[in-house]
């Protein structure tokens, strides 16, 4: 059996998802810009399909444009704001523990002039407001700031955060990233008062290479591909219709079980919290994590990498840090402060709806062998 305690990296395609697209690329398959039947077949499908994701996210589907993944939408709004606000300033404001999608746009317009705060996380993985109002300024031209921490599972004060920017910066652009927020957490781009918001499918049971950027109604913004005008001129190139296909009907469901699979996945959390104190007691959680399907946890003293490579030999899947790092040691445990032997142990676990109790069962089983496999092997 392999327990696939990894969600927060990638899920598993739904059934219906994966239905979706196979139907769409094998029957539905038209380009929707053709003008005979399967075209418009195509066309109306698309329209349907947008309708759904908006509906899971709590829009207008006049405000979702598509995209390859949650990195374009990241890098897309980015650009697409300090075009609009090109005439304002150079001045960004960020956090030290977004995702890569967002770090790196910023680092490397810092080498082309502008100026980037990056807020520093608290004790405890979260971001406090008064430091944005300290770093909000006249020509402060983009905010950008998470829903959800992905390696952390903190949640951000997003809605406070867009409040108080279009307070003291009104012309300044606020962004969230949403790829771990959406169907995760109750909200609406409406509701936290955000301009633009990232979402990405392969985390919500979708296949990887689609996911959306919402574009407030209102909001105009410069194209991110130039061509045949598909996504109201936004995004040119044919529509990936299997995977917007995919996406909705991961959408339908997600949304559908939204409530259920929060209190299922918080369970999953707090049964893995208490047997580890039983089992494991040396594990420490890390910062204070929220969101139900994330759980930061460092074994000061041992390797993560090495652990988790004796846990996926063992047919348990989790991860050291965040699955894209690659490697390298994680800049969100860096900026938080935390110290060596508490940043080496660090891994995480992360569940999704469909995570049975088995397999944090098999996670507990396999930790605690590892674990003194480990120790017996490092004295
Ligand atoms: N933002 C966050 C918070 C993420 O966790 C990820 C993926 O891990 C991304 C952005 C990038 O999304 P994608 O893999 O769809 O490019």
């Amino acid at each position: 059996m392999t327990a696939y305690l990894d969600n927060a990296a990638t899920t598993k395609v739904s059934r219906a998802a994966a239905r979706a697209a196979l139907q769409t690329m094998t029957e539905g398959f038209g380009n929707p810009s053709a003008r005979y039947p399967l075209g418009g077949q195509a066309a109306k499908r698309l329209k349907a399909d947008r309708e759904t994701v908006a509906k899971a996210l709590g829009c207008d589907s006049r405000e979702l444009i598509f995209t390859s993944c949650g990195t374009e939408g990241d890098n897309w709004a980015i650009q697409a704001a300090l075009q609009k606000n090109r005439h304002l300033g150079r001045h960004i404001i960020t956090t030290a523990i977004e995702h890569a999608a967002i770090l790196e746009p910023c680092k490397r317009l810092e080498q082309q002039g502008y100026e980037v705060t990056c807020l520093l996380p608290n004790a405890e993985g979260g971001i406090d407001l008064g430091d944005l109002e300290a770093a909000l300024r006249p020509d402060t031209v983009l905010v950008s700031m998470m829903l959800v921490n992905n390696e952390l599972g903190t949640i951000l004060p997003v809605k406070e955060a867009a409040a108080l920017t279009h307070r003291l910066a009104p012309k300044a652009l606020f962004h969230t990233d949403a790829v771990q927020g959406f169907l995760k957490l109750p909200f609406t781009p409406k509701g936290l008062g955000v301009d633009l918001l990232t979402i990405s499918g392969h985390k919500i049971h979708a296949p990887k290479g689609i996911g959306a950027l919402y574009i407030r109604s209102g909001l105009r913004i410069d194209p991110m591909i130039l061509g045949g005008g598909q996504e109201n001129g936004l995004r040119s190139g044919t529509e990936p219709t299997a995977q917007i296909a995919a996406l909705a009907a991961a959408c339908a469901e997600g949304k559908q079980n939204l409530g259920r699979d929060i209190a299922h996945m918080r369970e999953l959390k707090a049964y893995t919290l208490e047997q580890l104190s039983i089992r494991v007691p040396e594990a420490e959680q890390i910062g204070r994590g929220e969101a139900p399907h994330i759980l930061a946890l460092t074994l000061p003293g041992y390797k993560a990498e090495v652990l988790v490579r004796v846990l996926g030999d063992m047919g348990v899947c989790v991860s050291a840090g965040s699955a894209c790092h690659r490697g390298r040691p994680s800049h969100v445990y860096a900026a938080m402060g935390l110290d060596k032997a508490h940043r080496e142990g660090s891994f995480r676990v992360s569940f999704s709806g469909d995570t049975q109790r088995v397999e944090v069962d098999a996670f507990l089983d396999v930790l605690t062998q590892a674990k003194a496999k480990l120790f017996t092997s490092m004295s």
